[in-house]
Parts: C-alpha cells; structure tokens; sequence
C-alpha cells in the first residue's frame, strides 16, 4: 500500500457545480512512474456511511482498485444488535464500537465527519456539509466516480404526537442517554421526598414497538431490575417496578415463526412485563401515553398509562438526505420508506448508472423482470452479441427459461405467466422476439417481490456483494471496453444479481433466546440458547479488540453486577 498513502484529501482552489461551492480533490504525488499514473487513473469510490453496508463493503474491498473515501458524521462503527445491552450497563459503549478509521485503513482511504446533504447526479458531485472549528457549517462537493450510498434509516414517528418525550434507541449517545434516564428515575423514586404515586410512575417504563429491538431492551431492562436493583436499591419494592410493551399487531416478534412469538410472550407474561397487543399509541405526554386498544369484542378503547420512561422503536423510514434524492429522481422513486433499486442495487433513475444503495435505506425492486433481463443482457454478452439486437424464438425461450428458473426459483411463477404471455403473443410459435419486445411483455407482469427486511444481515450481504461486483469490475473493465458494452451494463456482464440469503433472526427475551430459522423452523430456550446467541454475536463482531472488550464486559457483569453509574 505505499503508493496509496501518498494520496490526500484538499479542497480545490476552484469552485463548481450547480451551487457554485468548492471541490474537493484527491491529490497525489507528482511522481511521473508507472505506478504513480496507474494510482492516479483509479476511479473514485465514495461510500456514504460507515454502519453495516459501507463497513461491509470496506472488508472485502481489494485494496488497490479504487480511491476509496467514506463520508459519515459517525466516526465509527456500530454494531447495533448489542445496543440494547448497553442500555442497561451489560456491556459497555465503547465494547460495540470500531474507529472507521481503523477500518478505512486496510484498503489505504480516507476518512470524511461530514454529512451528506444532496446529488448532482450529471456532474457527479456530491453535496457535504460540515461544522469547522468555528462552530460555522462549511459546504463543498466530493466528486465521485462510483457512489454507495448506505446511509441507514431513522425512526418511523408513524405520525405521533409528542415524540419528544420518548428515547430512541439508534445510536450509542441514545443508549446512554437511556442509562443515564432509567439510573436517574430509579435514585428520584429513592428520595424520601417522593410520593408513592410520582415513584410508581418513574418506575413505569414502556416500550413502544413489539419488534427484535423493543423486546431486547425490555429483556435487558427485566433483567437489570430482577438481578441488581433489589439488591442496590433496597427501598424499591420489586411490584412497584412495572415493564409495558405497546404492540400494534396481535402478537409481538410478528415477523418471527408464530411458535417464537407465542414462547416470547409466555416468557414475558412469566417475567411480569405486561405485553399489550392490538394497541396504538396515538400521543405521549411528559408523564403519561395515550393509546387505543382493540378488545376482543373489536371494540376500540383508549387508555392512558402513567410512565416516567418510554422508548420509541416501532420501524424505521427515510432520513431527509434520501427523501431529497428520491424526489430529484422523479417517478424512478416510488417507494416513500426507502430508496428503490434494482437487482444489481444500482439506485433506479440515476443518468449514469454509477450510484448504489444498500442496506436500510434501500429496497431492491426484486423484480423478476429485472433478474430475466439482466440475465439475457449477460447472456448475449457472453455469446459475443448485442443485447438490443437479440431474437428469441419460442425454442429459445424455453430453454432460456428453464434457466432463469434454475437461478432465480423465486422466479417460477412469474415464467409459467410470460410463458403463456409469450404464447399468446406468438400463437403459431414460429416467429420471434425482440429483445425490446420481451421488455414490454415483461412490464405487463405483475412482478414485484415482497422487500426485504431492515437488518444488519440484509446490509452486510449487500456491503458484500458489492465489494465483489467491484472487485471484479475493476478486473474485467479493460475487457469490456474493447467488446463495446456501455457502462450501465457492465455491472448485469461481470456479475450476477443480488440475492438475498436468510441465515435466520435471533432474539434475546430475559435469560432466553429464539432462533426463528425462516420457513416455520425455530428454536426457543433458556441458558444454552442465551450462550448461543451471545456466541454468534461475539464472532460476527467487528474486531478482535471489541471482541476482548465484550467478553472482559460478560466477565465483570458477572463477577461485579452491571455499571449503574450516570454519567
Ligand atoms: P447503519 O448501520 O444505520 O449506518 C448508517 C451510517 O450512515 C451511519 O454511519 C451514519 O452515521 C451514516 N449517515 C447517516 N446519515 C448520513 C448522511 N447524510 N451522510 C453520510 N452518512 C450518513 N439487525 C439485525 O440483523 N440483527 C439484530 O439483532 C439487530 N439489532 C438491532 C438493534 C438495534 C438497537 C438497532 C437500532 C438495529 C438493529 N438491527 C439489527 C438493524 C441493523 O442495525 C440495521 O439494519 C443496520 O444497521 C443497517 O445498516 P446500514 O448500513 O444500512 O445503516
């Protein structure tokens, strides 16, 4: 890597762009040799946050490829699905975090505290804001060759009144922030001064959401009230302690195999943490939220419970960087969650073809039309032909068919209906297809897959196979520009489309776990269970310092009870 290092970030005298503002460059070394020219030809590759998908991406980078530059706010990396242990001192912040730097480090980038505010798609910039030493924000662009945008997502407010009497839990200044409320609302229901209403109240603690995160946090927090609270504050009487978690479904953990959700209520409801379903928060007040129940008659109630903590975790949507995109992108953005993409995760309706989307902030348009495209485009690529120009017969059809159904099985459906769309198309069988016209049969389809979850698994596949796609794009692209293939189809030439695998989701529910393993397999269980879930997290964490970290954390829970300072 020491060609790289002699690469740096500066803004440029000169100013550009629609806004007039400065650029910033990637300067380097004015050394004429060969390898200082190659090092200069590498297209740019700005990745928009360092959370899963652009971690991810980073890890299996090869080095040497590109000028790699990550732009985020957050100068580490998080990883999420301890964040709940941290809420209640079981693990310590600094345990689930990794300086991107460090990480940035294997493929020789750089590194950017800044946020990205907007995209000039035509000229390839990118709009960035930062705070100077001054406190003052300072605007310029990054210019990119390539762009992955892996900004995550914010909490979905689904419209409520009063948010801001509630903690969010996204990030690690939420998860002491949170500490730091439940340790202080115990000590306040300790002072003498306290009436025995007002500490009923503080000691009422909700959980909006009956999702992995809702239930975690309120796993950690029964077990930070049964295991060291009676003994560190004795004047608390255990039933005077109550846990609420608001569900709107009829059953918490609903995208789980309905066994696990059922084991998770039983396990709850055993733990005195009072699930209620069918129920919509619609306002939270200072002390107290407001929601609607439906009963089992179907009649709606509205109820008031008095709280002195609530956390707010009921789904994410867009952040305002990625709504403003999708409205410059026009009709390609449909969808009003997330970005839309196709099966190569390039951002629909981007000019150029050279801006990605993954992880939360992004959905696949998981169209079969999109995979059957992609995959004749490849296929006439391989064959030495131009896609646009290519005949099928109704022969050719099948056996190209059966080899989609091969690939994508969740396909098969959608083939028997563009078997018979084809068939009526061409009755006697004996003519053929254009490629354009097999585009519009497709579009007559009704081809659209269910999206894909928003989870760390979902990114980090993403981050992956992006960072293979590049891998093998900066390999292949000489050849492919001596075939003649335009840019926008060199990604569906060189490599195959993104296929989500589900590896299955866990969940810690208070001193047990359950696996749902997807289609209606699951495990459910008590202290192996906890060990195994707590294994699979310590291997996939991000380094082996946060690895040592969080075992050291395990090691003094144990020994010395939780850290239940406020700080
Ligand atoms: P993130 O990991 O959120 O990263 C987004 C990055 O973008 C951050 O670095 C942020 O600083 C940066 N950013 C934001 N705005 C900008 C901007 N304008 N410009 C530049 N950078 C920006 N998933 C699981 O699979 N299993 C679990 O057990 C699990 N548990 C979870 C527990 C909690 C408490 C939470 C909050 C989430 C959990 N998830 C879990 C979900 C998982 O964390 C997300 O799906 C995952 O983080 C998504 O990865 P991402 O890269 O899309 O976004």
């Amino acid at each position: 890597q020491s060609d790289i290092a002699v690469s740096a970030l500066a803004i440029n005298p000169r100013r550009g762009g629609p806004k007039n503002l400065p650029i910033l460059e990637i300067f380097l070394d004015d050394d004429d040799s060969e390898e200082a020219r190659r090092h200069k030809d590498k297209p740019r590759l700005v990745i928009l946050g360092g959370g899963w998908g652009g971690v991810s991406l980073l890890k299996e980078l090869a080095p040497d490829n590109y000028h790699v530059t990550v732009i985020s706010p957050a100068n580490y990396f998080l990883f999420t699905p301890m964040l709940p242990s941290a809420t209640v001192g079981t693990l310590g912040l600094r345990s689930l975090v990794e300086p991107i730097r460090r990480i940035i480090h294997g493929v020789g980038g750089h590194y950017l505290r800044a946020r990205a505010e907007d995209v000039d798609f035509s000229s390839r910039l990118i709009e960035v804001s930062q705070t100077d030493c001054n406190g003052n924000e300072q605007r310029f662009y990054v210019p990119y060759d390539k762009l992955v945008i892996a900004v995550g997502s914010v909490t979905n407010p689904h419209g409520v009144k009063g948010l801001e009497n509630c903690h969010f839990l996204k990030d690690i200044n939420d998860a002491r922030d949170i500490r730091n409320k439940i340790i202080q609302n115990l000590e306040l229901a300790c002072l003498p001064t306290t009436t025995d209403e007002e500490r009923k109240r503080l000691l009422s603690f909700v959980v909006s959401g009956g999702g992995p995160t809702g239930v975690e946090f309120a796993a950690e927090l029964f077990d930070l009230l049964n295991e060291d609270l009676i003994e560190l504050f004795p004047k608390l009487l255990r039933n005077e302690i109550s846990v609420h978690l608001i569900q709107s479904r009829d059953h918490i953990l609903n995208t789980y195999d309905e066994t696990l959700s059922k084991y998770a209520e039983e396990r709850f409801a055993r733990d005195q943490v009072e699930v209620l379903t069918n129920s919509r928060v619609s306002e939270v007040r200072r002390d107290s939220i407001i929601f609607t129940q439906k009963g089992e008659d179907g009649k709606i109630i509205t109820k008031e419970l008095p709280m002195g903590f609530c956390l707010w975790s009921t789904g994410v949507s867009q952040n305002e960087f990625c709504k403003r995109i999708a409205k410059k992108l026009g009709p390609a953005q449909t969808n009003r969650h997330a970005l839309e993409t196709d099966t190569h995760l390039r951002l629909n309706g981007t000019p150029l073809g050279d801006v990605y989307a993954i992880g939360d902030c992004a959905t696949v348009q998981n169209n079969v039309a999109d995979h059957i495209v992609s995959f004749l485009r490849s296929l006439a690529w391989k064959h030495g032909s131009d896609p646009e120009n290519l005949q099928l017969r109704f022969d050719d059809w099948r056996s190209v068919a059966e080899q989609v159904k091969k690939r994508f099985p969740q396909a098969a459906a959608h083939l028997k209906r563009l078997d018979k769309l084809f068939a009526e198309y061409d009755r006697d069988q004996s003519g053929t297809l254009n490629f354009s016209e097999l585009r519009e049969l497709l579009k007559q389809i009704d081809n659209k897959l269910t999206s894909l979850p928003a989870t760390a698994q979902r990114a980090h596949q993403q981050g992956q196979y992006l960072a293979h796609k590049f891998n093998k794009l900066a390999r292949a692209t000489p050849g492919l520009k001596a075939n003649d293939i335009r840019e926008g189809d060199l990604d569906a030439a060189v490599y195959k489309a993104f296929e989500y695998k589900h590896l299955g989701s866990l969940a810690y529910i208070g001193n047990s776990a359950v696996f749902d393993l997807g289609r209606g397999r699951g495990l459910a269980g008590g202290l192996w269970a906890v060990y195994a879930w707590r294994s699979i997290y310590f291997a996939q964490s991000v380094s082996f310092r946060t690895r040592m970290l969080m075992a050291m954390d395990w090691a003094k829970r144990g020994l010395f009870g939780r850290d239940l300072m406020s700080y």
